[in-house]
């Protein structure tokens, strides 16, 4: 046994230097730096990542609520845009709004500007009110290129203006408004449609329901509602102004319920 170990132990020695002896290939200088290369440019990407992380609450929050596109993204969220609506403004239409911080409309106009073909919304501050009806007219823009939607719309505000049921009242009220100020027509049943304002008859009648067009104070009745399923979906994340009798318009607001309302025009 004794002779035996011996030379098990001088095998097992001899095996060991064969090991110790087979040395792996060595890199070459090149293929070191690129490994190097490798690294740096990992640990820079995995910092980049996670300052990012870190950072991004910050940036949406600054997004939302320091650009007017992030302002556009809200009102867009708020008041149940349709996600056709929503890509097609973000896709077709640019946006400024003079003064982010102010809610409280400002101007000559209704405080904000859309011109037919320039794809452009200008809104003078960041009014809820006024950017629905900005964003509508973008939107009509594109409805409007259809003469039948053009004039089906008028002939149907129109009809509108002229039912009785008092479920509608606040949307009879509207409509009676916008055929008197922009149809140009002294007589209803003959109508210069070239003449007519169509914009306006939407644009109104879109910040006049905020995006709630089926239920609620300013619904629209049912032969309404294919001129705005396109733009709203009536699911809204938060309440009308008129709801909570807080537009900037008084002519918005739902004063059907405070008596003195007039004192407010
Ligand atoms: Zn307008």
């Amino acid at each position: 046994m004794g002779s035996g170990s011996a030379a098990n132990i001088a095998r097992g020695a001899h095996a060991t230097n064969l090991v110790i002896t087979k040395q792996p290939e060595e890199e070459t200088p090149g293929e070191v730096y690129r490994s190097r290369s490798r690294k740096k440019l990992l640990f820079a990407f995995l910092i980049i990542t996670l300052v990012l992380i870190i950072l991004a609450p910050g940036i949406f929050y600054f997004f939302i609520n320091y650009t007017p596109y992030g302002y556009r993204e809200k009102v867009m969220y708020n008041y149940g845009f349709t996600a056709k609506a929503r890509n097609y403004l973000r896709s077709e239409t640019t946006v400024d709004v003079m003064n982010l911080s102010e809610k409280k409309p400002f101007g000559f106009t209704h405080s904000g500007y859309w011109k037919p073909g320039s794809k452009n919304v200008k809104l003078n501050t960041a009014s809820d009110e006024v950017a629905i009806h900005e964003f509508a007219h973008a939107w009509w823009e594109t409805l409007r290129v259809d003469p039948k939607t053009k004039k089906a719309l008028v002939d149907d505000t129109i009809k509108l203006s002229n039912i009785t049921d008092k479920v509608y009242y606040q949307a009879v009220k509207r409509a009676q408004w916008v055929v008197h100020t922009y149809c140009s027509c002294s007589d209803t049943e003959l109508v210069d449609y070239e003449k007519v304002d169509d914009h306006h008859f939407y644009a109104f009648m879109a910040d006049f329901t905020m995006g709630k067009f089926k239920t609620g104070t300013h619904k629209l009745p049912e032969f309404m509602w294919k001129y705005f399923d396109g733009l709203f979906s009536n699911n809204l994340k938060i309440a009308p102004c008129y709801e909570t009798k807080s537009c900037y318009f008084p002519d918005n607001n739902d004063y059907s319920c405070i008596p003195t309302y007039k004192a407010l025009l």
